[in-house]
């Protein structure tokens, strides 16, 4: 047989590569940007189009390049910054693989200007699908500018892969956070379709965070400081009452590099345990420094993951660390007069190990038990019974006909609600109520989270909050698209503060929230003032929903109008429905399961999971043979 294998040319190797560095417009950003920083930049400035999809320009005052040193950059494995394999294990720089502008080029149309210090010249290079189509003297300012053109123009698949722009702007921005982040003392500007999107002067760590976050960030800041012979911790935690639903700001840097890691995380959550709710999840910038040699990087491409040698006792540091510093920050006098004494940790502690505050956490908050604040303000479950009497058929009018359909069709999908007979057919009223004066009550809930009700073919388990979830969303969805807002005017509008491409992203569905009731009075800079709210939440409720909302979004908002709409609606009714752990009143269950039957699509959630089951009589009846 003859031989059959080849080396694959230069360009196809560094498209292959390429898949690996570059996932999305993002990765070219983090790229570049970093080797701005390797290269010493003290003002680095991003351009942006369409999301990075048109054009991503890194323009740095950094060292510049040489003119062979630029022909060589676009070279796989060809990197300054690493000579021997040793040096692996000594990495002060962010890049070491020499593998990121060789995969970008040969996947895009590439521009690069650069000059070093001590050239009166220097060079203008471009480069498409890795060929080289020309390299010519130019008179550049020292550092180095590269554009990066048409992201994926050979690789439509890649192209077509891409996702919407709001959710690659979200991912640049992402990239650009992290850096700027981890490099304060460098000046940072980001310009977006030819608008400012941040300005970020040279400045300190804390500065920093506020300018990207927005001014009241600053408040919200616990400082972290710890030194010990294997790790340097700096950094800030955000306070236990600005904890998120969602995961929103949780940064680590080890060495200033950006990564992610669990097991660090959960050393920082397990130090707010007490301190919040379940659910709510703590906010933190945190820095470490240790020795370039105890730290793996090499084992991801991209460099987000990385090993320590010794993870259990930075886990153990890191934990200490920050609950010192939240049982620190709990002495200096705040107007909290709901504050636990507990809590207190006299100044003398200091150098003890810190004793985990503990804050009273109301385990049972239900937040339909809450008393109206104003009168017009319905709570689901009120709403519902008022405006489902009449107008929606209930429990009752759900079995009448069900005889028929029994009679007639001999499904046995276990779920069917076509099967469905309940226990009490013959009553004629309401179904719960007659029935309770003969048995007391005919739903109970399990471990708050299912409500059981019997029937007559076996019993019913109902997720109680998936099936609010689904009740929700076809009211929610009903009212973005056919646009009948039902809102509850505010006394005095809820002024929230959010950051400001938060506020930009609140503002792009603003027409669609304001389908459902939202009334907003302010949208503009780091500021939110709503005057009005849909009925169906609760007042208390509109900061989580809000935040939740943009992190679905920031995750995958779709392009088109109606998914867009039906993303809305689910991640509203997500946030919004009763959850597992909340106890209902019998009345509440009734209510639940009266709803539930009056949507259109009662068997499944918004989610796609089933609502409720059935546990036939034969299969418990299986049980006892
Ligand atoms: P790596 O960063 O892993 O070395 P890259 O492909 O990102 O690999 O870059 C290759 C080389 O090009 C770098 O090692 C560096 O010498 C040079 N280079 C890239 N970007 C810049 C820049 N902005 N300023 C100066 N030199 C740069
Ligand atoms: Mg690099």
């Amino acid at each position: 047989m003859t031989d059959i294998i080849q080396l694959l040319p230069d360009h196809v190797a560094n498209q292959i590569a390429a898949g690996e560095v570059v996932q999305r417009p993002a990765s070219v950003v983090k790229e570049l940007l970093e080797n701005a920083i390797d290269a010493k930049a003290t003002s680095i400035t991003l351009v942006v189009k369409d999301a990075g999809k048109t054009l991503v320009q890194v323009t740095d005052d950094g060292v510049g390049m040489s003119v062979t040193d630029a022909r060589l950059s676009f070279e796989r494995h060809a990197t300054s910054k690493i000579k021997s394999a040793e040096d692996l294990f000594n990495l002060h720089t962010k890049g070491f693989r020499g593998e990121a502008l060789a995969s970008i080029a040969a996947i895009a149309h590439v521009e690069l200007k650069t000059k070093t210090e001590g050239n009166d010249i220097g060079t203008h290079l471009t480069i498409e699908g890795s060929k080289v189509i020309s390299q010519d003297p130019a008179v550049v300012p020292k550092g180095t500018t590269i554009a990066v053109k048409n992201l994926f123009y050979n690789i439509p698949a890649r192209r077509n892969f891409l996702k919407s722009n709001t959710v690659e702007t979200r991912h640049i921005i992402d990239e650009f956070h992290r850096v700027a982040l981890a490099h304060p003392s460098v000046a940072f500007q980001m310009i977006h379709n030819g608008s400012d999107v941040f300005n970020l002067p040279a400045s300190n760590s804390r500065q920093r965070i506020v300018n990207i976050f927005g001014s009241k960030t600053n408040e919200k800041l616990v400082p972290v400081n710890e030194e010990t012979e294997i790790l340097k911790i700096n950094g800030f935690v955000l306070k236990p009452e600005y904890g998120k639903k969602s995961r929103g700001e949780q940064f680590f840097f080890v060495n200033d590099r950006f990564i992610r890691s669990s097991y660090l995380h959960h050393a920082v959550a397990s130090a707010y345990e007490g301190l919040m709710k379940n659910g709510v999840h703590p906010g933190y910038f945190l820095f470490l420094d240790v020795d370039p040699h105890s730290i793996d990087i090499n084992i991801h491409p991209t460099k987000t993951e990385i090993k320590f040698d010794d993870e259990h006792a930075i886990y153990a540091m890191l934990r200490a660390t920050v609950k010192h510093s939240l049982g620190q920050f709990n002495i200096a006098p705040v107007l909290d007069f709901e504050r636990d004494k507990g809590f207190d940790t006299p100044y003398e502690y200091g150098k003890k190990s810190p004793k985990a505050p503990s804050i009273e956490v109301d385990r049972d908050f239900n937040p339909f038990k809450e008393k109206p604040k104003q009168g017009n303000i319905n709570f689901p479950f009120e709403r519902a019974r008022t405006s489902s009497v009449g107008a929606n058929p209930s429990w009752e009018s759900l079995y009448v006909g069900l005889h028929d359909e029994i009679e007639t069709t001999e499904t046995s999908d276990p779920v069917s609600i076509h099967q469905i007979e309940f226990e009490s057919e013959e009553v004629t009223g309401n179904l719960f109520e007659n029935d309770k004066s003969e048995t007391g009550q005919v739903t109970f809930q399990l471990q708050n989270k299912y409500v059981v009700s019997p029937l007559k073919t076996g019993l019913m388990v109902i997720h109680q909050n998936l099936a609010h979830q689904r009740i929700l969303y076809e009211e929610l969805l009903k009212n973005i698209t056919v646009k009948e807002a039902v809102s509850q005017q505010l006394l005095f509008p809820l002024q929230l503060n959010f950051s400001k491409s938060d506020v930009e992203i609140i503002a792009k569905i603003r027409e669609q929230l304001e389908h459902t009731g939202f009334v907003f009075s302010e949208l503009k800079g780091e500021n939110i003032e709503i005057s009005g709210i849909p009925v169906m939440i609760v007042e208390s409720l509109v900061v989580n929903l809000l935040q939740q909302l943009v992190y679905n979004i920031k995750e995958d908002l779709p392009d088109s109008g109606f998914s867009q709409n039906d993303m809305l609606a689910k991640s509203m009714a997500a946030s919004m429905a009763i959850k597992t752990g909340v106890s209902l009143n019998s009345e509440e269950q009734e209510h639940l399961i009266n709803q539930l039957f009056a949507c259109k699509e009662p068997t499944v959630s918004p989610g796609n999971k089933p609502v409720f089951t059935i546990i036939n009589l034969g299969e418990i009846d299986k049980k006892f043979m």
